[in-house]
């Protein structure tokens, strides 16, 4: 059985989603060209005008927006509405530099919930589950976003918010909670936690956990879905274009769809700006056809992932982007390699560590170094040093072999690093310098 939020929407056949979206474009162009003189000069600057945009097809006409511009604009100047009509704010996290802040009509927080509510619904989840949302709940649009949607599921919602990790699972346990919702990072330690209680998989009562928020592996998946004793299913988002919700994921569990009723998605090169057909690795980059209040045009969002359109068995028509492999901040460029953290997450994972790991990269005489400190299992701990070194030769043959470089891996002792309840910090660049991360 296959089940949908919003049947029609979800469902529509995709020459109506394109001329719905080219419908909204137009409009959504004309309210920005009127609304906001920031980007009004952007357009003009490129020489556009609202009646050049006629369809879809000439979205490669509007100039990008990136998080500097944002960041110009802070704090009001991309507000397209009067304030009188706007009823929240959210912001980022701030994981890549100073936070940027987000505003929401009373429409636009409907039309946000309603994409959380098609996320949790294709996972299966009806007004019968009890949903847990360990997410942050504040500036954070984590919380609120998934909040609002088992809401409109009309699930039994239990507003956790992150942290707290005994009280967590005291209520998942007594309350008996169907839904998990948190990062994939905080997954993982809420397994460990629960195994550290002598609990074990089958001993609580979720069904499914519905995590993003950070990239996570394949391999992270299966660890999770096997402490937790659930299937484990990805959502995508961002404060600059919502939330969560954007894109999630179906039972098949292969790639996010994207609510492209309401978000338009194109796939660039980060270099050069320039459209790549389907298919293609690139730069995603969001249009948002609905928002009143922070409508954002051609909005590069720095995740690197690959856009697909194909039958999907569930029944949903929305275009599919694959996991993204982490943003183009996070690609560590060592001795020339292109290095994705998660590259690193999946070859731990593989060979039976746990996702307790920190990456330190560094410059030592003129050369860079990558440090990897990985947890070893409590039974490993025992083990004599020639074994440990024998340990950590064969993990950094392992990720040389997947990378190209040779790491230098340190074993390091149970708990040592630590555990994250939101956005995980993997990687520590010692050569950037303080303050300028972006
Ligand atoms: P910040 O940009 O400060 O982290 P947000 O909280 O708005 O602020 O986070 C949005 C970003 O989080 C996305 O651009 C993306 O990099 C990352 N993200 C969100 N969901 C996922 C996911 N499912 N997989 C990988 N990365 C994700
Ligand atoms: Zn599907």
């Amino acid at each position: 059985m296959h089940r949908y939020y919003q049947k029609d929407a979800e469902t529509m056949p995709v020459e109506k989603i394109k001329e719905l979206q080219s419908k909204k474009l137009i409009k959504q162009v004309n309210h920005v060209y009127e609304n906001v003189p920031y980007y009004r000069s952007l357009m003009d600057k490129k020489g556009v005008k609202p009646q050049d945009i006629k369809s879809i097809d000439d979205l490669h006409k509007l100039p990008f927006l990136t998080k500097a511009d944002l960041r110009d604009a802070y704090p009001y100047g991309l507000l397209a509405t009067d304030l009188k009509n706007c009823v929240r704010i959210q912001s980022t996290s701030g994981t890549t530099g100073k936070r940027v802040v987000a505003f929401y009509t009373q429409n636009d927080i409907d039309l946000w919930e309603e994409c959380c509510a098609r996320a949790i619904v294709a996972t299966g989840s009806s007004n019968k589950d009890v949903c847990q949302v360990c997410y942050g709940y504040g500036l954070f649009t984590g919380g609120f976003g998934l909040n609002g949607g088992s809401h409109k599921v009309g699930c039994l919602t239990l507003p956790m918010s992150s942290g707290n990790t005994e009280r967590q699972i005291q209520f998942m346990m007594d309350l008996g909670a169907t839904i998990l919702c948190c990062t994939p990072s905080y997954a993982a330690y809420i397994g460990e936690s629960l195994k550290e209680r002598g609990y074990k998989p089958e001993d609580n009562k979720l069904k499914v956990g519905i995590f993003g928020a950070e990239p996570w592996t394949e391999e992270m998946r299966r660890d999770i879905e096997k402490s937790l004793g659930i299937k484990a299913y990805d959502i995508y988002g961002l404060t600059e274009t919502s939330g969560p919700g954007v894109a999630f994921e179906c039972e098949e569990q292969n790639g996010m769809h994207i609510n492209e009723d309401h978000f338009l998605a194109e796939i660039i090169d980060p270099d050069t700006g320039e459209v790549l057909p389907e298919g293609s690795r690139g730069e995603l980059v969001f249009t948002s056809l609905d928002k009143e209040a922070f409508p954002l045009l051609r909005y590069r969002t720095r995740d690197i992932c690959v856009l697909t359109r194909e039958n999907c068995s569930c029944g949903r028509t929305f275009i599919k982007m694959t996991k993204p492999m982490g943003r183009t901040d996070d690609m560590m460029i060592i001795r020339g390699v292109n290095v994705f953290p998660s590259q690193i997450e999946a070859v731990l994972l593989n060979c039976g560590y746990a996702p307790n790991y920190q990456i330190v990269v560094d410059r030592f005489n003129n050369s860079d170094t990558l440090d990897v400190y990985v947890e070893m299992s409590p039974e490993n701990f025992s083990d004599t040093v020639k074994e440990i070194s024998k340990k950590e030769k064969l993990l950094a043959s392992e990720i040389r072999t997947m990378l190209g470089i040779s790491p230098v891996v340190h074993l390091v002792a149970p708990k040592s690093i630590e555990r994250s309840e939101g956005k995980a910090k993997r990687v520590i660049d010692k050569r950037r310098s303080i303050g300028i991360t972006t």
